[in-house]
């Protein structure tokens, strides 16, 4: 039987800040079998589209994405907050409420032609999502699908990305 998630994600009104609803996928990590259940289904959407590598934005999209890629035994790499990565990067900006944010990846992270699913705790404006999703494709990988825990589907992220199969476990 299909677990519902609904159950292990927590909300907190006005968190960070005044008029913002946060859902929390904390419960949902500190439960062993909920935690190993929604990463099974992201493993069978990223296994239908053949996924052979794993993209996720800092910090929570390395939760969700780690052990996906470690399940298919393919590869993970971290899109990072600016000056966290050394080396050659790529990198792209996106909006925020107040002001703009970038996100780097190592040049190296994504070899032409390869198929990359991006994966993040949470799908709200899809900002982040569409800025990682940039940069794979900036370095020539193709992106196969994205894949989130929850999408807040007022905030329309999923119009910002119409092009890509979307996994959602939890939509609100
Ligand atoms: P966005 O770029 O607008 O799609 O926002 C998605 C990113 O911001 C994700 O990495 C989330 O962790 C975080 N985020 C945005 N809104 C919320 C929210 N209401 N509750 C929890 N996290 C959020």
């Amino acid at each position: 039987m299909a677990i519902d998630f609904t159950q292990y994600i927590a909300s907190y009104e006005n968190y960070p800040e005044p008029g913002v609803l946060f859902r929390d996928i904390s419960p949902l990590l500190e439960n062993g079998d909920a935690y190993k259940a929604a990463t099974n289904e992201i493993v069978k959407f990223a296994r239908e589209r053949d996924a052979d590598m794993v993209v996720g934005p800092e910090a929570r999209g390395f939760i969700v994405g780690c052990p996906v890629a470690n399940e298919l035994g393919i590869g993970f790499s971290p899109a990072r907050k600016q000056d966290k990565l050394p080396g050659e990067i790529v990198s792209a900006s996106y909006d925020l409420e107040y002001g703009q944010a970038t996100l780097c990846l190592r040049k190296d992270a994504v070899k032409k032609g390869q198929k990359v699913l991006v994966t993040d705790d949470l799908l709200a404006t899809g900002g982040t999502i569409d800025a990682t999703i940039r940069m794979v494709e900036e370095l020539g990988g193709i992106v196969i699908g994205t894949a989130f825990i929850v999408e807040l589907e007022d905030l329309k992220g999923r119009d910002k990305i119409a092009d890509y199969d979307i996994l959602s476990l939890v939509k609100y």
